[in-house]
């Protein structure tokens, strides 16, 4: 049996010296040392051995498997040096190959509309002004001519946090904080843009919206300048043929206001499903800002007088693409956004 052995272990080291690629060298481990290889095989044969050899055969037969593993081991080395010399001698990367294209993405209609409305005003010289959306009562309601038994604050179903913390519910406790911050013998000429919260959810509401508010205050200020600059943005944004409308509302932040409408954009004020058969669609509020909103502001409304407005962006959004259904915004579905 050692003889036996003796041979195995040196044909094997022959063959695996000759071994010209890792396939070769693989079949070649499974020849002398896999569970039917050669090696194993003489192992079987052990059993007819006497007690006093079977260790020693043992312990030659154990050498020899290592010694194979070690010239395998060593041998895979090489050869795997040898495939990549080769293969990097034989590829070539072809430079003139085109590039893959990355998945480009494009502003939301709704940040394009944004972008539309502040580029009017800024125009205008209204500078943007921006505010947290947890935001406190004080500011949301009370600076706004709204105290806690006011009646008006039905009018919006709120996110409250705490009893003095909510979810803005409109961008008007910016112009709340643009006074405070103001020097009363200044004026002020700010837009502000954002997110605002209601409980509010279907085709033409959701529970989070965008808004743009503005305010101007200075001396001299009256309706014939909310108007002209009303009409003038209007004009900008859907054409210079639409019509405008002014027609008489209530805010508690404003005295006297109004509710601006424009002509159909859909049937041209002739009547249809969108504007109801009226012509008329209602795109923002605005009014003069309420004497008590000045002087809780510390502005003297003696002295200085002003217009603001709000609009929903959605709402001008949907007008200026006939969007149907406002939740399409939130969806996230490409097949709609792509459109844009
Ligand atoms: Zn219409």
């Amino acid at each position: 049996m050692e003889q036996q052995l003796k041979e195995l272990r040196e044909s094997a080291v022959i063959e695996l010296a000759k071994a010209d690629s890792l396939d070769m060298l693989n079949d070649l481990r499974v020849k002398y040392l896999g569970k039917k290889g050669s090696l194993t095989s003489i192992l079987r044969g052990m059993g007819a051995l006497s007690a006093e050899e079977r260790p020693r055969i043992g312990q030659i037969v154990n050498e020899i498997r290592a010694e194979l593993e070690g010239v395998i081991e060593a041998k895979g080395t090489e050869l795997k040096e040898a495939e990549l010399t080769k293969r990097l001698a034989s590829e070539r990367i072809d430079v003139t190959l085109p590039g893959r294209q990355p998945s480009e993405g494009h502003r939301h209609p709704l940040t394009l509309t944004l972008e539309r409305i502040k580029e009017i005003f800024m125009q205008l010289g209204f500078t943007v002004a921006e505010g947290p959306e947890v935001e406190q009562d004080y500011y949301n309601f009370e600076l706004l001519n709204l105290p806690k038994d006011h009646p008006a604050r039905d009018m919006q179903d709120s996110f409250y946090i705490t009893e003095e913390i909510l979810l803005r519910t409109h961008t008007s406790p910016i112009q709340a904080r643009t006074m405070q911050a103001a020097n009363p013998n200044d004026p002020v000429k700010i837009i502000a843009p954002g997110k605002v919260y209601r409980r509010d959810y279907d085709a033409t509401h959701s529970p989070m919206f965008t808004q743009v508010e503005g305010l101007l205050i200075d001396k001299n200020i009256s309706f014939a300048d909310l108007k002209g600059t009303l009409e003038l943005f209007i004009h900008q944004m859907f054409g210079d043929n639409v019509g405008v409308r002014f027609r008489p509302s209530f805010f508690p932040f404003t005295e006297p206001s109004a509710e601006v409408d424009i002509s159909c954009v859909i049937c041209g004020g002739k009547g249809c499903r969108v504007c109801k058969g009226t012509g008329w669609l209602e795109i923002l509020g605005s009014g003069m800002v309420h004497p008590n909103v000045l002087k809780m502001n510390n502005f003297d409304p003696e002295k200085v007088s002003g217009f603001a407005f709000g609009m929903g962006v959605e709402r001008i959004a949907m007008l200026l693409y006939g969007i149907d259904d406002l939740r399409l915004f939130y969806d996230n579905d490409l097949r709609f956004l792509r459109q844009f």
